[in-house]
């Protein structure tokens, strides 16, 4: 954008400041000008060291910016825009990977056939995406670890009018979740809510990284391996089950217990991420067999109940009026076919991942 008419100091390192670096830099040029998103950070550091550098008076100090908003902020220049029909725009929120097991576990959440009023305190990361739709598992979303301090606190407020569910992953559990499941226990005197923590065996939306409950150090070292289940207990939780997501029958049973017991309740969803490299014993625990799935035509009357959890593998055919199974991008986990009340979704093979 400034082409070899600026030059230009790249920061690998925020913090702590490389604050001899910037100085040389700015004793090169005519002007320094400080370009970084939301608040200015840098720009602060960088006037405290007595540099002076012009950035928030012109970039905005909100929002993500980009190559046409940097543009504009520097050469008033608007950008060119090319103008379409919106009406052919398909809507296409971000969903969970297909075969992400916890997909099933966020529907029977949302299946208000097992509780009509529940409110779900989401968090961040992966299972932030139960809360798009069509799962439509989320009805707010504060900041990371805040989901059982939140269905703490809001279930007091309800009393028993509405079931409070949190949903928090394993890495955010470990990371700043576990005070707030201490809030929620130690406070716990007329709030009945409910924390469920999907355990995926890894940090899965920043790339599959190593946490205290993954058996693996951040440098690959195999480890200790933390129990969620032995933390909440040690921490005086007394209702605490274990559910796979594989078995949505066993996940109904489990929430509906939650529901009718009194005090807190810990839920751990245990599968892993479909993303992630299974060791032996994970290969083991956690059947690795690779089944596709398929839609039995002459069954299938087009009801969309498989459509409706979301998987990316699973279309519906506006002619032939039936749900459709891509199978490059199907992966097994059977959601779709346990949802279906007409068996009209089975295995077709079987073969080894
Ligand atoms: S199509 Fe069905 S079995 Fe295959 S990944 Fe999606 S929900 Fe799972
Ligand atoms: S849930 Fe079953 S019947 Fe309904 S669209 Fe899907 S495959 Fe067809």
């Amino acid at each position: 954008m400034f082409g070899d008419t600026a030059s230009y100091l790249k920061l690998g390192l925020s913090f702590p400041l490389p604050a001899e670096k910037i100085r040389a830099f700015a004793e090169r040029v005519d002007v320094l000008y400080v370009v970084e998103e939301v608040e200015s950070y840098l720009e602060d550091e960088i006037k405290c060291l007595g540099i002076k550098c012009i950035g928030k008076e012109k970039l905005p100090n909100m929002g993500e910016l980009n190559p046409d908003i940097v543009r504009s902020a520097f050469f008033g220049t608007e950008p060119e825009t090319v103008k379409g029909d919106q009406d052919m725009l398909v809507a296409r929120p971000p969903v969970l990977c297909a075969d992400c097991t916890h997909r099933g576990f966020f529907a029977m959440l949302r299946d208000s056939s097992l509780k009509q009023k529940v409110m779900i305190a989401g968090d961040i990361g992966c299972y932030g995406l139960g809360g798009a739709d069509p799962l439509n598992a989320k009805d707010l979303c504060i900041c990371m670890s805040s989901a059982p301090a939140i269905a703490h606190g809001a279930q007091k407020i309800f009393d028993s009018e509405r079931e409070v569910v949190a949903t928090i992953g394993d890495s955010t559990f470990f990371h700043t979740g576990i005070p707030s499941l201490i809030d929620m226990l130690y406070n716990h005197n007329r709030s009945n809510a409910i924390l469920c923590v999907l355990d995926n065996r890894i940090t899965g939306m920043t790339v599959q990284q190593e946490n205290p409950f993954s058996g693996n150090t951040l440098q690959g070292m195999e480890t200790l391996v933390i129990s969620i289940e032995a933390v909440c207990h040690a921490l005086g939780a007394e209702n605490v089950r274990t559910v796979s997501p594989r078995d949505l029958t066993e996940v109904r049973k489990t929430l509906k217990w939650a529901y009718k017991t009194d005090g807190p309740v810990v839920i751990i969803v245990r599968w892993p991420c479909v993303l992630k490299k299974l060791d032996a014993e994970e290969q083991t625990q956690f059947n690795s067999e690779k089944i596709l799935y398929v839609v039995n035509n002459d069954e299938c009357t087009g009801c969309m109940s498989c459509i409706n959890i979301g998987c990316p593998a699973i279309s519906y055919d506006k002619e032939r009026e039936v749900a459709v199974i891509d199978q490059e991008a199907c992966i097994g986990c059977s959601a779709c076919a346990q949802v279906c009340n007409l068996d009209a979704i089975s295995p077709k093979e079987l073969e080894h991942a």
